[in-house]
């Protein structure tokens, strides 16, 4: 049986920081839907054409192309004993999706912890997040800046600021998470799955509240 986690929370919570940590920790194979989406972006693909309008409006991709996407990606053998996902499901439908896709695969949702940050906290974390376009590595230049300013520690590539991650259409993507998103914790809680965890503590402390969280099933 392979163990998934789904990792929630608004834009700007921590899901990413979090998971490539505790994905590298727990050796489990980590699956971000917008890094997939921004690496089809900057290769110009299909997917890429089709998705791009809605992430710059900030709204989300059609549940069609994201679940059909995510279905190719977990068929890959470093799923096969599990994953953390990052930023799906973000709808009931993809959730619906997401429990066939598993039950194909012999896996389960395990837990689902949801890093919760007051709406006032956003707009600043979103305003200094910093990423790499090698692999999606993601620093904030005051609370968690890189050792030189616009360079990524890991791989040495270009930082940049996300199209998204304007002030205009931050406050988009935040109506869009109550909207369309926040549904999926009354969705999990049915399971007894969710697990809240404080975002607005440091990182690490934030890292040692998810995987007690993940254990505690
Ligand atoms: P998400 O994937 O949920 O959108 P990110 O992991 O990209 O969120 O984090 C958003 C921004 O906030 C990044 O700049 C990141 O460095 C920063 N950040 C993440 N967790 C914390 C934290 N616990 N305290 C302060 N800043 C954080
Ligand atoms: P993220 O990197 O998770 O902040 O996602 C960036 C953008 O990619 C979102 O604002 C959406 O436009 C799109 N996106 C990512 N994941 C999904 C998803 N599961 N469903 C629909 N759109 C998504």
């Amino acid at each position: 049986m392979a163990n998934y986690y789904v990792f929630l929370g608004p834009p700007g919570a921590g899901k990413g920081t979090q998971a490539k940590v505790i994905a590298e920790k727990l050796h489990l194979a980590h699956i971000s839907s917008g890094d997939i989406f921004r690496e089809n972006l900057s290769k110009k693909t299909e997917l890429g054409k089709q998705a791009q309008e809605y992430m710059n409006r900030g709204e989300l991709v059609p549940d069609g192309l994201t679940i059909d996407m995510i279905k190719e990606r977990l068929q890959r053998p470093d799923c096969a004993d599990g994953a953390i996902l990052d930023g799906f499901p973000r709808t009931p439908a993809q959730a619906d999706a997401l429990a066939v896709m598993l039950k194909e695969l012999h896996g389960e949702v395990m837990a689902v912890p949801l890093i919760t940050v007051p709406d006032g906290l956003i707009l600043e974390r979103m305003s200094g997040r910093v990423s790499c376009r090698a692999s999606g590595h993601v620093y904030h230049t005051k609370y968690n800046p890189p050792a030189v300013a616009g360079i990524c520690d890991v791989d040495g590539s270009e930082l940049y600021q996300r199209e998204d991650d304007k002030a205009e259409t931050v406050q988009k993507r935040i109506d869009v998470y109550h909207a369309q998103t926040a549904p999926l914790i009354e969705y999990y809680s049915k399971a007894d799955l969710v697990k809240e965890v404080d975002g607005t503590l440091e990182i690490d402390q934030v890292t040692g509240q998810i995987l007690s969280a993940m254990k505690s099933k």
